[in-house]
């Protein structure tokens, strides 16, 4: 790390490797072989669509995406996919939304503007703690999809697998855990991510779509918001964010030259996660979790302190020794320590050190 960088725990957009943004920073003037930036290329020309193609395939590999999945470069972040899922997906029928957090629930208030929704499960009542037990969740007989958000960013609520949906078709909301372990792709029929947490910067959004899914796609929706409109045109039916793209290619590079993939990246972030959650349960309850200990977020580890006043003191001091961005959303209050993929081990480090040296002292 080099001196002018803080140890960055931010929601997202978030920390990236310091080896991309060198790259980025390198290559922004000119890239290799091309002589112009990154920012000056087409779209259609050979440099970029060489870019997009390489990005697709670090995903595919990543993810061992099968054949008959689309990866799509989408703009307009997960929210629009909120709305994107239903216009495409829902046509007359219904969908079940289990809602394990405040995204799922935005989720599931887009959704019920485009069509009929079931919430089959939902959180609030314990402020979005826990997974429901499998018997709680009330799936309804023939829902066109199923709807779940794989980690609640807010809340720090994980699924450690998906909920079993049995025949109805899976659409997962991954934005804050993508790429950060492998997944079994063939259970799901979307699964989609922002880019601005795991994947790159804000302005691109992922996603892999079942290529059965694309015949619900209505004629009848703007072509912006027909996904198999966005595949027939291989994410090039409007100007695709280039940059947002180039960035998540230099990343799954990364994640699979520098890591060596999803299940060694999975390792280090249990690791990672495990050192933030040992801190917490052996606080003696200085530190209290937010949620329950089964679905702990490896990626958003949330929790408070004793008091407001003592957070506060948290966070100044935190941001002293270049801990930033530990805040926790509004909605929740507390502390958030947002622990992606390319928080380095030594920053997960100096905030457990720190955490243990703030304990004694204010204990
Ligand atoms: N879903 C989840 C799980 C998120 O964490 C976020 C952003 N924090 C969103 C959706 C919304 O993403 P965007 O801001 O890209 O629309």
């Amino acid at each position: 790390m080099s001196e002018q960088r803080v140890f960055n725990f931010s929601a997202g957009p978030a920390v990236l490797p310091e080896v991309v943004l060198r790259e980025a920073q390198r290559d922004l003037f000119a890239l290799p072989g091309v002589g112009a930036s990154i920012l000056e290329v087409s779209h259609r020309g050979k440099e970029f669509v060489e870019i997009l193609h390489a990005a697709e395939a670090n995903l595919r590999k990543l993810l061992a995406i099968p054949e008959n999945y689309q990866v799509l470069f989408l703009q307009g972040g997960s929210r629009l996919q909120f709305s994107m899922i239903p216009m495409n997906l829902l046509g007359d029928g219904v969908a079940d939304y289990i809602t394990t957090g405040s995204w799922g629930k935005n989720a599931a208030d887009e959704a019920q503007k485009e069509g009929s929704i079931n919430i089959a499960w939902d959180g609030k009542s314990t402020n979005y703690d826990r997974l429901p037990a499998a018997s709680a969740v009330n799936l309804s007989k023939n829902a066109v999809y199923a709807y779940f958000t794989s980690n609640e960013t807010i809340q720090g609520v994980q699924w450690p697998k998906e909920p079993d949906a049995a025949e109805v078709p899976l659409v997962c909301d991954a934005s804050s855990d993508f790429l950060s372990r492998p997944v079994e792709l063939d259970k799901y029929a979307v699964l989609y991510a922002c880019a601005q947490k795991n994947a790159g910067p804000a302005g691109v959004t992922v996603v892999i779509i079942r290529d059965d899914l694309l015949a619900r796609c209505p004629e009848r929706l703007g072509g912006m918001l027909n996904y198999k409109n966005h595949a027939e045109n291989e994410s090039c039916y409007n100007t695709p964010p280039t940059f947002a793209i180039y960035v998540l290619k230099l990343v799954t590079d990364w994640l699979l030259r520098d890591i060596g993939g999803l299940d060694k990246m999975d390792e280090l972030n249990r690791e990672k996660a495990g050192w933030m959650y040992d801190a917490i349960d052996n606080s003696n309850g200085f530190y209290n979790g937010h949620a329950q200990a089964d679905c702990r977020s490896l990626m958003n580890v949330t929790f408070r302190l004793p008091n407001d006043d003592l957070q506060a003191k948290f966070l100044k001091e935190a941001s002293a020794v270049a801990l930033a961005n530990l805040k926790g959303h509004r909605s929740v209050g507390g502390i958030r320590a947002s622990i992606y993929n390319a928080m380095p081990e030594q920053g997960v480090a100096r905030l457990v050190e720190f955490m243990e040296k703030f304990r004694q002292e204010n204990g």
